[in-house]
């Protein structure tokens, strides 16, 4: 240490620049483990961003986007989102000292199909009473989905929160009792009520309550703007402020909420844009 103040200036320079190269080539040879890609409506799209020393920030119609990497290529994880039109979106990219980049993310059509289903006419056809209800559950909803914490998110590969069949419902445009809805923005899991539902990330509990179409619901935040939702559910065993493993209990599959039958409904949202669940899984059925 003391040796090190003797050494001439220039030579102080270059042993500063190869202690920072040092630091460089002792990060791990990759960043987060990723989701599949699939760059359409309701998909997740890897945008390679480049090198840079620091992690570029991203943003798609000004919210913030998960860039993850290291200072040989960082890549941005783009949520797109399920009413984009077919065609290219564009990222706005700024790195530190860099002028604002504009990069465009191709995506590509898809065609989700159509599903019908009966449900109990007032949950379609809402009284005054829940129409006013579901209207103050939407603005709660949206300041949670807004939630962005520093902290970037252990992995990006999750486990399945209910062991059970995988709909592959994820986008289906939905027919409730003949009226159109809402396509289905999340992954449907059928379990019998009382099965166990985990956390499907380590992440910290930032919402749970009881919605009028979801039920009793669980939110998760993985840090930089992943989160994750647990709906429908018979039992809650967790509450805001929690912090969980990857695994760990967080409540029971039920009937909650607007439901033809017991069954977890589970969703992953980037940059506040629910996305395909099954990207997520290691083999990754249940993607249409
Ligand atoms: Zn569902």
């Amino acid at each position: 240490m003391f040796r090190f103040f003797h050494v001439p200036r220039s030579r102080r320079c270059i042993a500063a620049a190869l202690f920072v190269l040092a630091g460089l080539g002792a990060q791990p040879a990759a960043g987060l483990e990723l989701p599949r890609a699939r760059s359409v409506p309701g998909g997740v799209a890897l945008v390679e961003l480049g090198p840079a020393l620091a992690a570029p920030q991203a943003s798609l119609d000004g919210v913030p986007v998960l860039v993850t990497g290291r200072p040989g290529g960082w890549v941005a994880v783009v949520g797109i989102p399920l009413d984009a039109s077919p065609g290219a979106l564009t990222l706005e990219v700024r790195g530190e000292g860099a002028p604002l980049r504009r990069v465009e993310v191709a995506v590509a059509p898809v065609r989700y199909a159509e599903q019908r289903l009966k449900v109990a006419p007032g949950k379609v056809d809402l009284s005054a009473e829940d129409l006013a209800r579901h209207e103050r559950e939407r603005l709660r909803s949206a300041e949670v989905i807004a939630t962005w914490s520093a902290r970037e998110p252990a992995t990006l590969r999750m486990l399945q929160p209910v062991p059970g069949r995988r709909s592959g419902s994820f986008g289906l445009r939905r027919v409730f009792n003949d009226q159109p809805r809402k396509p289905h923005s999340g992954m449907d899991i059928a379990a019998p009520t009382g099965t166990p539902v985990v956390a499907a990330a380590a992440g910290r509990v930032i919402d749970t309550g009881d919605y009028f179409f979801n039920g009793n619901t669980v939110w998760l935040d993985h840090g930089n703007g992943v989160l994750s939702m647990y709906c429908h559910l018979s039992a809650i065993d967790v509450q805001p402020g929690d912090e969980l493993a990857a695994g760990a209990r967080i409540g029971a599959v039920g009937a909650t909420g607007r439901v033809t039958g017991p069954h977890l409904h589970w969703s992953v949202m980037l940059n506040r844009t629910m996305v395909d669940p099954a990207l997520f899984l290691a083999d990754g059925s249940g993607a249409p």
